[in-house]
C-alpha cells in the first residue's frame, strides 16, 4: 500500500528571466545568462531583442535547453539590437507548447512589448474570465498573457499601464519586459522570486540570480526590491515603488534547493546558507547520539548541507554516491523500461567508500519520496551498514502556488505520514528533518522564525500562504475556459 503511494514523478522547478540594455552583443549575452540559469527551467527557452535602427523586434523561441535552441550562432546574429530579454521555462501553469514559450510579445497601443515571467499568479483564471468577457483574445495558456492583456486594456503610458496591471494580479512574479524605449524589471510586493540588477560597463543587466551576471563578467549592483519597478533607458535607471505595503518575504526554497549555490540573493551566498543549514541540522541531530562513520550527500542537492554537517560533527565528508551529469531532459520522464532502471540513470553508489559503514545520508528535501526510496535501496544493495537520513529542510506538507511545481497535498509524503512512517517507507534506520526555526537560524535569525512577522515565504513547511489563493478559493479551473489542444 505504502509503496504504491510513491511514483516516479519528481517536483520540477520554475523559470528564469534575463535582460540586457545597451550592449551590441545583447542577444549573445542573454543566451549566456540563460545558460547559467538553466537549472531554473529546461523545457523551453526564448529571446526577444529590439533594434532601434530598424525599429523592429526580433525573436526566437524553442522547446529544449539553451544550448539546443541557441546553439547555432546564426540564430543569435539574427537577434539584432542593443537590448534584449530572455526566458527559460519549466511550466508551472499552461502546457509545454510553443505558444507558451516566453518571452511573449504583443503589439499594443504604446508599441511593441515583450514580457518574461518567473513565478505564478494565483488569480489568473478569475482575471482571464473577466478579460474574455470584455473581448480579450488569448493565444496561450500561460498566466503571463493575462499581464499583457491587463497592460493592453488599461490607460496611459506603458509604466502607468503596468502599475495598473500589477495592482490587479496576485501571486509571485519577477518580470522583465522590453519596449522600444526601455528595459523594465519588477518584483511582486513580497519579492517572492529573485531578481538582481547588474552592470557591465555601460550596459545594464537584469537576471533571476547573480550567477547569470557572473558568466558575462557583470558586476552585481543590487536586488530589485520587493514591489519595485526599475525602468532602464538611455537616461539610466529609474526606480518606481507603487506599493505602499511592500515587504520582503522571499521564497525559502530558493535558498534550500532552487537557486544555484554560487548565487548571492538578498546579500546571502546560497552555498554558505546551505552549509549553515547543514550545521544547524547536525546540532539538532546531536540528541540522537548516533556515531556516524561518514557523512554522505545525495549529489548535488545535498552537497553543501552535508559539508556543513560533516564539519560540525568532525567526521569525513564522502562522495558515497556519484552523479551522472549527462542525464538530459529526455531522461527526466523516460519510458517504462528506462524508468525501471530508476535512479541509476542519475546516481550510482561509490561502493568502496561506504560499504559496511554507518552513514549520515544528507539531502535537501523529501517531496514525494521518489529519490530517497531509490537511493536508499541502492545503498542497501551495496552493503552500507546503517543509513541515517538527515534532511536539510522541514517536512514539505503543503503545495506551492507561487511558481514551484510541488504536487498536491495527497502526493506529498509528509502531509500524509509521520516522520517514523516516512522512515519506514524509505527504508532508513532513522530519519530527521531540520526544524523550521533551525533553517531561520541558519539564515541569521538567531531566535528562529518570527511567527508574527516571518521573514520568508515558507508555506510548504508552515501552511502560511502570504498571498491570497484566489483561483483555488473560488474554485475556477482552467478547464472551464476552452482551449485548443494543438497536435504536434
Ligand atoms: P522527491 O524525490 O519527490 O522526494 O523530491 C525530492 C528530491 O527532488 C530532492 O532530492 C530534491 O533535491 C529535489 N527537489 C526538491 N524540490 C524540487 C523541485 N521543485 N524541482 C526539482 N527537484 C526538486
Amino acid at each position: 500500500m505504502i509503496k504504491s503511494f510513491l511514483n516516479t514523478k519528481k517536483p520540477r522547478d520554475e523559470c528564469a528571466v534575463f535582460g540586457v540594455f545597451n550592449n551590441k552583443d545583447a542577444a549573445a549575452l542573454t543566451a549566456l545568462g540563460l545558460h547559467a540559469l538553466q537549472h531554473r527551467g529546461q523545457d523551453s527557452t526564448g529571446i526577444v531583442s529590439y533594434c532601434k535602427n530598424q525599429s523592429n523586434f526580433f525573436g526566437h523561441r524553442g522547446i529544449g535547453q539553451v544550448s539546443e535552441v541557441f546553439g547555432d550562432s546564426n540564430i543569435i546574429k539574427k537577434l539584432e539590437g542593443m537590448s534584449s530579454i530572455g526566458h527559460n521555462r519549466y511550466g508551472t501553469t499552461g502546457e509545454t507548447a510553443l505558444k507558451n514559450v516566453q518571452p511573449l510579445f504583443s503589439e499594443i497601443l504604446t508599441g511593441g512589448v515583450a514580457i518574461a515571467h518567473n513565478g505564478n499568479l494565483t488569480n489568473t483564471n478569475v482575471l482571464k474570465k473577466e478579460l474574455i468577457n470584455n473581448g480579450s483574445i488569448f493565444q496561450s495558456t500561460s498566466d503571463t498573457e493575462v499581464i499583457l492583456h491587463l497592460i493592453s486594456t488599461s490607460k496611459g503610458d506603458l509604466i502607468e499601464r503596468l502599475v495598473y496591471a500589477i495592482h490587479s494580479i496576485n501571486g509571485a512574479y519577477s518580470l522583465v519586459m522590453l519596449s522600444n524605449e526601455c528595459l523594465i524589471g519588477l518584483r511582486d510586493p513580497l519579492g517572492i522570486r529573485p531578481l538582481v540588477i547588474g552592470k557591465l560597463k555601460n550596459s545594464y543587466i537584469l537576471s533571476s540570480e547573480s550567477c547569470g551576471l557572473d558568466i558575462i563578467g557583470a558586476e552585481l549592483i543590487r536586488d530589485v526590491e520587493p514591489g519595485e519597478i526599475v525602468v532602464i533607458n538611455n537616461k539610466g535607471l529609474k526606480s518606481i515603488k507603487p506599493f505602499a505595503n511592500a515587504k520582503l518575504r522571499p521564497c525559502l526554497f530558493e535558498y534550500i534547493y532552487f537557486s544555484r549555490p554560487d548565487s548571492i540573493l538578498e546579500g546571502k551566498n546560497v552555498y554558505q546558507v546551505r552549509k549553515n543549514i547543514g550545521k544547524e541540522l547536525a546540532i539538532e541531530s546531536q540528541e540522537d547520539k548516533i556515531k556516524f562513520d561518514k557523512v554522505v550527500p545525495i549529489p548535488d542537492s545535498g552537497n553543501a548541507a552535508a559539508l556543513g554537517f560533516a564539519e560540525h560533527i568532525n567526521k569525513p565528508f564522502e562522495f558515497g554516491i556519484i552523479r551522472n551529469h549527462y542525464t538530459g531532459r529526455t531522461f527526466i520522464e523516460p519510458t517504462n523500461t528506462i524508468r525501471h532502471l530508476g535512479v541509476k540513470l542519475k546516481h550510482n553508489p561509490n561502493f568502496e567508500s561506504i560499504r559496511g559503514l554507518k552513514i549520515a545520508l544528507i539531502d535537501d528535501s523529501i517531496v514525494r519520496g521518489t529519490t530517497s526510496v531509490k537511493i536508499v535501496e541502492m545503498l542497501r544493495n551495496c552493503g552500507v551498514k546503517e543509513i541515517h537520513m538527515r534532511i536539510a529542510s522541514p517536512p514539505v506538507k503543503h503545495p506551492c502556488y507561487y511558481g514551484i511545481d510541488t504536487p498536491s497535498e495527497k502526493e506529498l509524503l509528509a502531509s500524509k505520514y509521520t516522520v517514523e512512517e516516512i522512515a519506514k517507507i524509505i527504508g532508513v534506520d532513522s530519519l530527521k528533518f531540520i526544524s523550521l526555526d533551525g533553517v531561520y537560524r541558519a539564515l541569521g535569525y538567531k531566535d528562529g522564525r518570527n511567527n508574527q512577522n516571518p521573514e520568508f515565504t515558507d508555506h510548504y513547511f508552515s501552511g502560511d500562504y502570504p498571498v491570497k489563493l484566489v483561483d483555488k478559493t473560488i474554485g475556477i479551473k482552467p478547464s472551464q475556459l476552452s482551449l485548443l489542444i494543438e497536435t504536434k
